[in-house]
Protein backbone atom coordinates (compact mmCIF):
# COMPACT_ATOMS: atom_id res chain seq x y z
CA UNK A 1 0.00 0.00 0.00
CA UNK A 2 2.65 2.28 1.13
CA UNK A 3 6.47 1.83 -0.36
CA UNK A 4 9.03 4.55 0.48
CA UNK A 5 12.19 3.82 -1.95
CA UNK A 6 15.68 5.50 -1.33
CA UNK A 7 14.10 9.03 0.15
CA UNK A 8 16.29 11.70 0.89
CA UNK A 9 15.18 15.19 1.69
CA UNK A 10 17.56 18.56 2.40
CA UNK A 11 16.36 21.49 3.06
CA UNK A 12 19.44 23.64 2.17
CA UNK A 13 22.59 21.67 3.89
CA UNK A 14 20.46 19.98 6.14
CA UNK A 15 19.80 16.28 5.29
CA UNK A 16 16.61 15.86 7.45
CA UNK A 17 16.14 12.42 5.57
CA UNK A 18 18.92 9.79 4.44
CA UNK A 19 18.21 6.81 2.10
CA UNK A 20 15.10 5.85 3.85
CA UNK A 21 13.44 2.73 2.47
CA UNK A 22 10.00 0.92 4.30
CA UNK A 23 6.58 -0.33 3.24
CA UNK A 24 3.49 -0.46 4.90
CA UNK A 25 1.36 -2.97 4.45
CA UNK A 26 -3.22 -2.59 4.03
CA UNK A 27 -4.58 -2.00 7.58
CA UNK A 28 -0.88 -1.80 9.65
CA UNK A 29 -0.31 0.70 12.43
CA UNK A 30 3.40 1.32 11.66
CA UNK A 31 5.05 3.59 14.53
CA UNK A 32 7.77 6.65 13.44
CA UNK A 33 9.82 6.55 16.61
CA UNK A 34 12.92 8.87 16.95
CA UNK A 35 13.99 11.69 19.29
CA UNK A 36 12.98 15.36 17.90
CA UNK A 37 15.20 16.56 14.72
CA UNK A 38 15.08 12.81 13.79
CA UNK A 39 13.15 13.39 10.83
CA UNK A 40 9.86 12.11 11.39
CA UNK A 41 7.69 14.76 10.22
CA UNK A 42 9.51 15.31 6.83
CA UNK A 43 9.15 11.75 5.82
CA UNK A 44 4.87 12.14 6.69
CA UNK A 45 4.73 15.79 5.07
CA UNK A 46 6.37 14.02 1.77
CA UNK A 47 4.16 10.97 2.07
CA UNK A 48 1.34 13.65 2.26
CA UNK A 49 2.37 15.30 -0.83
CA UNK A 50 3.11 18.55 1.06
CA UNK A 51 6.69 18.33 0.46
CA UNK A 52 8.76 16.76 -2.53
CA UNK A 53 11.59 14.53 -1.47
CA UNK A 54 15.11 15.51 -3.05
CA UNK A 55 15.51 12.02 -4.69
CA UNK A 56 14.21 8.31 -3.75
CA UNK A 57 10.34 7.85 -4.68
CA UNK A 58 7.37 7.24 -1.95
CA UNK A 59 4.23 5.10 -3.58
CA UNK A 60 0.70 5.01 -2.61
CA UNK A 61 -1.08 2.20 -4.37
CA UNK A 62 1.22 2.59 -6.74
CA UNK A 63 0.80 6.47 -7.46
CA UNK A 64 4.47 8.65 -7.00
CA UNK A 65 3.64 11.57 -4.43
CA UNK A 66 5.87 13.90 -6.55
CA UNK A 67 3.77 13.01 -9.54
CA UNK A 68 -0.03 13.17 -8.28
CA UNK A 69 -0.44 14.81 -4.93
CA UNK A 70 -3.63 15.91 -5.45
CA UNK A 71 -4.75 11.86 -6.10
CA UNK A 72 -2.57 11.07 -3.15
CA UNK A 73 -4.33 13.85 -0.91
CA UNK A 74 -7.26 11.82 -1.73
CA UNK A 75 -6.43 8.84 -0.04
CA UNK A 76 -4.89 10.07 2.74
CA UNK A 77 -6.21 11.35 5.76
CA UNK A 78 -3.34 13.80 7.44
CA UNK A 79 -3.18 15.19 11.09
CA UNK A 80 -0.63 17.70 11.46
CA UNK A 81 1.34 18.47 14.58
CA UNK A 82 -0.28 21.44 14.86
CA UNK A 83 -3.71 21.38 13.10
CA UNK A 84 -5.01 24.67 11.81
CA UNK A 85 -8.38 24.93 13.94
CA UNK A 86 -10.39 27.81 13.57
CA UNK A 87 -11.53 28.80 17.03
CA UNK A 88 -14.80 30.66 16.11
CA UNK A 89 -15.97 28.06 14.24
CA UNK A 90 -18.29 25.75 15.50
CA UNK A 91 -16.88 21.56 14.98
CA UNK A 92 -20.06 21.15 12.47
CA UNK A 93 -19.39 24.63 10.57
CA UNK A 94 -15.53 23.41 10.82
CA UNK A 95 -15.93 20.06 9.31
CA UNK A 96 -18.37 21.63 6.79
CA UNK A 97 -15.83 24.02 5.82
CA UNK A 98 -13.14 21.00 5.25
CA UNK A 99 -15.99 18.81 3.26
CA UNK A 100 -15.96 22.01 0.70
CA UNK A 101 -12.13 22.30 0.52
CA UNK A 102 -12.39 18.33 -0.25
CA UNK A 103 -15.29 18.93 -2.52
CA UNK A 104 -17.50 16.77 -0.72
CA UNK A 105 -21.00 18.43 -1.75
CA UNK A 106 -24.71 18.30 -0.64
CA UNK A 107 -25.73 14.79 1.33
CA UNK A 108 -22.71 13.58 0.85
CA UNK A 109 -21.06 16.01 3.31
CA UNK A 110 -23.44 15.51 5.70
CA UNK A 111 -23.24 12.08 5.48
CA UNK A 112 -19.21 12.54 6.14
CA UNK A 113 -19.06 14.38 8.83
CA UNK A 114 -21.88 12.93 11.06
CA UNK A 115 -19.77 9.75 9.97
CA UNK A 116 -16.59 11.19 11.69
CA UNK A 117 -18.19 12.74 14.11
CA UNK A 118 -19.77 9.47 15.45
CA UNK A 119 -15.98 7.81 14.55
CA UNK A 120 -14.72 10.63 16.68
CA UNK A 121 -17.18 10.70 19.71
CA UNK A 122 -17.98 14.20 18.63
CA UNK A 123 -21.61 14.11 18.37
CA UNK A 124 -22.57 15.71 21.46
CA UNK A 125 -20.18 18.38 20.48
CA UNK A 126 -21.23 19.44 17.24
CA UNK A 127 -22.64 23.04 17.84
CA UNK A 128 -19.92 23.84 20.07
CA UNK A 129 -17.39 26.31 19.44
CA UNK A 130 -13.95 24.84 19.10
CA UNK A 131 -12.14 27.82 21.50
CA UNK A 132 -14.45 26.50 24.24
CA UNK A 133 -13.39 22.80 23.31
CA UNK A 134 -10.39 21.27 25.56
CA UNK A 135 -7.17 20.01 24.15
CA UNK A 136 -8.60 16.19 23.77
CA UNK A 137 -11.73 17.51 21.95
CA UNK A 138 -9.66 19.94 19.61
CA UNK A 139 -7.65 16.93 19.08
CA UNK A 140 -10.47 14.93 18.37
CA UNK A 141 -12.10 17.50 16.50
CA UNK A 142 -8.65 17.83 14.16
CA UNK A 143 -8.96 13.42 13.48
CA UNK A 144 -12.71 14.25 12.31
CA UNK A 145 -10.71 16.39 9.85
CA UNK A 146 -8.46 13.60 8.85
CA UNK A 147 -10.75 10.85 8.13
CA UNK A 148 -13.65 13.02 6.75
CA UNK A 149 -13.27 11.44 3.34
CA UNK A 150 -12.94 8.25 4.47
CA UNK A 151 -8.90 7.81 3.28
CA UNK A 152 -7.73 4.19 3.42
CA UNK A 153 -4.67 5.86 5.31
CA UNK A 154 -4.02 7.81 8.21
CA UNK A 155 -1.10 10.13 8.68
CA UNK A 156 -0.86 10.86 12.56
CA UNK A 157 2.34 13.67 13.36
CA UNK A 158 2.62 13.43 17.65
CA UNK A 159 -1.12 12.82 17.97
CA UNK A 160 -1.31 12.77 21.65
CA UNK A 161 1.09 15.48 21.92
CA UNK A 162 0.56 18.10 24.79
CA UNK A 163 -2.77 16.18 26.02
CA UNK A 164 -3.08 14.99 29.66
CA UNK A 165 -3.27 11.23 30.62
CA UNK A 166 -6.87 10.76 30.21
CA UNK A 167 -7.30 12.43 26.76
CA UNK A 168 -4.04 10.45 26.12
CA UNK A 169 -6.14 7.05 26.39
CA UNK A 170 -8.71 8.28 24.96
CA UNK A 171 -7.03 9.43 21.95
CA UNK A 172 -5.08 6.27 21.34
CA UNK A 173 -7.76 4.10 22.00
CA UNK A 174 -9.64 6.15 19.11
CA UNK A 175 -6.50 5.81 16.83
CA UNK A 176 -6.23 1.67 17.97
CA UNK A 177 -10.00 1.34 16.48
CA UNK A 178 -9.33 3.70 13.70
CA UNK A 179 -6.64 0.97 12.91
CA UNK A 180 -8.40 -1.58 12.20
CA UNK A 181 -10.14 -0.85 9.18
CA UNK A 182 -7.41 1.43 8.49
CA UNK A 183 -3.83 2.32 7.62
CA UNK A 184 -2.34 4.40 9.56
CA UNK A 185 0.93 5.98 10.52
CA UNK A 186 1.79 7.68 13.11
CA UNK A 187 5.27 9.53 14.69
CA UNK A 188 6.19 9.82 18.87
CA UNK A 189 9.15 10.15 20.34
CA UNK A 190 7.07 8.30 22.92
CA UNK A 191 8.18 4.89 23.90
CA UNK A 192 4.99 3.68 25.55
CA UNK A 193 2.92 5.30 22.39
CA UNK A 194 4.26 2.58 19.89
CA UNK A 195 4.15 -0.39 22.56
CA UNK A 196 0.52 0.78 23.21
CA UNK A 197 -1.13 1.41 19.41
CA UNK A 198 1.37 -0.37 16.63
CA UNK A 199 2.10 -3.48 15.21
CA UNK A 200 5.28 -2.10 13.60
CA UNK A 201 8.05 0.05 14.41
CA UNK A 202 10.12 1.71 12.26
CA UNK A 203 13.20 3.83 14.63
CA UNK A 204 14.46 6.91 13.06
CA UNK A 205 17.71 8.83 14.19
CA UNK A 206 19.36 11.35 12.67
CA UNK A 207 17.61 11.15 8.95
CA UNK A 208 17.95 7.80 8.91
CA UNK A 209 16.33 4.23 9.99
CA UNK A 210 17.62 2.52 12.97
CA UNK A 211 15.73 -0.63 12.93
CA UNK A 212 12.66 -1.19 11.82
CA UNK A 213 10.43 -4.35 12.51
CA UNK A 214 8.10 -5.56 15.15
CA UNK A 215 9.32 -4.94 18.81
CA UNK A 216 10.27 -8.33 19.41
CA UNK A 217 12.08 -8.75 16.29
CA UNK A 218 13.95 -5.79 17.04
CA UNK A 219 14.85 -6.87 20.39
CA UNK A 220 16.08 -10.37 19.09
CA UNK A 221 18.44 -8.53 16.90
CA UNK A 222 19.73 -6.90 19.83
CA UNK A 223 22.87 -7.58 21.59
CA UNK A 224 21.99 -8.84 25.22
CA UNK A 225 18.84 -9.80 25.34
CA UNK A 226 16.74 -10.47 28.58
CA UNK A 227 18.47 -8.85 32.45
CA UNK A 228 17.99 -11.22 34.76
CA UNK A 229 18.21 -10.53 38.25
CA UNK A 230 19.05 -12.59 41.27
CA UNK A 231 19.44 -13.08 45.06
CA UNK A 232 21.21 -15.20 46.00
CA UNK A 233 23.59 -16.86 49.29
CA UNK A 234 25.90 -19.18 50.20
CA UNK A 235 28.90 -17.19 48.64
CA UNK A 236 30.53 -13.30 48.94
CA UNK A 237 29.51 -10.96 45.94
CA UNK A 238 33.46 -11.05 44.89
CA UNK A 239 33.22 -15.40 44.21
CA UNK A 240 29.96 -15.21 43.00
CA UNK A 241 32.20 -12.96 40.09
CA UNK A 242 34.31 -15.65 39.42
CA UNK A 243 31.81 -18.36 38.96
CA UNK A 244 30.12 -16.31 36.33
CA UNK A 245 31.50 -17.52 33.37
CA UNK A 246 30.61 -21.30 34.20
CA UNK A 247 27.00 -19.87 33.21
CA UNK A 248 28.30 -19.35 29.73
CA UNK A 249 27.12 -15.53 29.96
CA UNK A 250 28.73 -12.25 28.75
CA UNK A 251 30.41 -11.09 32.39
CA UNK A 252 30.97 -8.06 31.17
CA UNK A 253 27.62 -7.54 31.50
CA UNK A 254 27.36 -8.67 35.11
CA UNK A 255 27.51 -6.75 38.48
CA UNK A 256 27.15 -8.10 41.80
CA UNK A 257 26.71 -6.58 45.08
CA UNK A 258 26.66 -7.65 48.69
CA UNK A 259 23.20 -7.49 50.46
CA UNK A 260 22.74 -6.27 54.23
CA UNK A 261 21.33 -9.72 55.33
CA UNK A 262 24.21 -11.66 53.97
CA UNK A 263 22.97 -12.50 50.40
CA UNK A 264 24.14 -11.02 47.28
CA UNK A 265 22.15 -9.15 44.32
CA UNK A 266 23.39 -10.42 40.75
CA UNK A 267 22.73 -9.04 37.47
CA UNK A 268 23.41 -10.14 34.14
CA UNK A 269 22.60 -9.91 30.66
CA UNK A 270 21.65 -13.31 28.96
CA UNK A 271 21.46 -13.51 24.93
CA UNK A 272 18.17 -15.41 23.60
CA UNK A 273 20.01 -17.12 21.32
CA UNK A 274 22.81 -18.22 23.83
CA UNK A 275 22.44 -22.41 24.15
CA UNK A 276 19.96 -24.95 24.03
CA UNK A 277 18.54 -25.39 27.52
CA UNK A 278 16.70 -22.05 28.50
CA UNK A 279 18.15 -19.59 30.41
CA UNK A 280 16.02 -19.71 33.57
CA UNK A 281 17.08 -23.58 33.93
CA UNK A 282 20.91 -22.37 33.42
CA UNK A 283 20.77 -20.27 35.88
CA UNK A 284 18.82 -22.58 38.76
CA UNK A 285 21.61 -25.77 37.81
CA UNK A 286 24.31 -23.37 38.23
CA UNK A 287 23.67 -21.98 41.39
CA UNK A 288 23.35 -25.97 42.68
CA UNK A 289 26.26 -26.62 41.09
CA UNK A 290 27.91 -23.98 42.70
CA UNK A 291 26.15 -24.41 46.76
CA UNK A 292 24.21 -21.15 46.17
CA UNK A 293 20.63 -20.89 47.10
CA UNK A 294 18.18 -18.88 45.05
CA UNK A 295 15.86 -16.46 47.32
CA UNK A 296 14.75 -14.27 44.42
CA UNK A 297 14.91 -14.90 40.67
CA UNK A 298 13.05 -12.12 37.49
CA UNK A 299 13.69 -11.65 34.17
CA UNK A 300 13.08 -8.15 32.21
CA UNK A 301 12.85 -8.51 28.77
CA UNK A 302 14.34 -5.73 26.82
CA UNK A 303 11.51 -3.13 25.82
CA UNK A 304 11.33 -0.65 23.38
CA UNK A 305 12.46 1.77 25.74
CA UNK A 306 15.96 -0.18 25.77
CA UNK A 307 16.44 -0.41 22.20
CA UNK A 308 15.46 3.52 21.54
CA UNK A 309 17.96 4.27 23.94
CA UNK A 310 20.25 1.96 22.62
CA UNK A 311 19.95 2.96 18.91
CA UNK A 312 19.64 6.54 19.32
CA UNK A 313 22.86 6.94 21.47
CA UNK A 314 24.93 4.14 20.74
CA UNK A 315 26.83 5.31 17.31
CA UNK A 316 27.89 1.30 17.06
CA UNK A 317 24.41 -0.60 17.90
CA UNK A 318 22.60 -0.19 14.36
CA UNK A 319 24.66 -2.20 12.81
CA UNK A 320 23.75 -4.94 14.87
CA UNK A 321 20.12 -4.74 14.21
CA UNK A 322 18.47 -5.20 10.99
CA UNK A 323 18.87 -2.53 8.24
CA UNK A 324 15.13 -1.75 5.94
CA UNK A 325 14.15 -5.25 6.92
CA UNK A 326 16.93 -7.19 5.63
P1 LIG B 1 11.05 15.31 13.67
O1 LIG B 1 9.66 15.33 13.10
O2 LIG B 1 11.58 13.93 13.83
O3 LIG B 1 11.20 16.14 14.91
P2 LIG B 1 11.73 16.98 11.36
O4 LIG B 1 11.40 16.21 10.14
O5 LIG B 1 10.78 18.05 11.79
O6 LIG B 1 12.04 15.97 12.57
O7 LIG B 1 13.17 17.66 11.17
C1 LIG B 1 14.31 16.96 10.67
C2 LIG B 1 15.45 17.97 10.48
O8 LIG B 1 15.13 18.85 9.42
C3 LIG B 1 15.72 18.84 11.70
O9 LIG B 1 17.11 19.06 11.76
C4 LIG B 1 14.98 20.13 11.37
O10 LIG B 1 15.59 21.23 12.01
C5 LIG B 1 15.13 20.21 9.86
N1 LIG B 1 13.98 20.89 9.21
C6 LIG B 1 12.69 20.50 9.25
N2 LIG B 1 11.90 21.34 8.50
C7 LIG B 1 12.74 22.27 7.98
C8 LIG B 1 12.56 23.37 7.12
N3 LIG B 1 11.35 23.73 6.64
N4 LIG B 1 13.66 24.11 6.80
C9 LIG B 1 14.90 23.77 7.25
N5 LIG B 1 15.14 22.73 8.07
C10 LIG B 1 14.09 21.98 8.42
Amino acid sequence: MIEVKNLTKSYGNVAAVQDVSFSVGKDQVLGFLGPNGAGKTTIMKILTGYHFPTSGTALIDGISVDENPVEIKKRIGYLPENVPLYGDLTIDEYLGFVAEARRIGGSESKKAIDASLEACGLKAWRGRKIETLSKGYRQRTGLAQAILHDPPILILDEPTNGLDPNQIIEIRSLIRELGQRKTVILSTHIMQEVEAICSRVLIINEGKIAAQGTPEEIAGTMKGGDTWELVIKGMGAQDVQFKLPHLGIDISSASSQQLEDGTVGLSFFVASDSGDTPAGERIFDWAVANGLKILGMSRKKLSIEDIFVSLTTDEKNPGEVQHNGQ
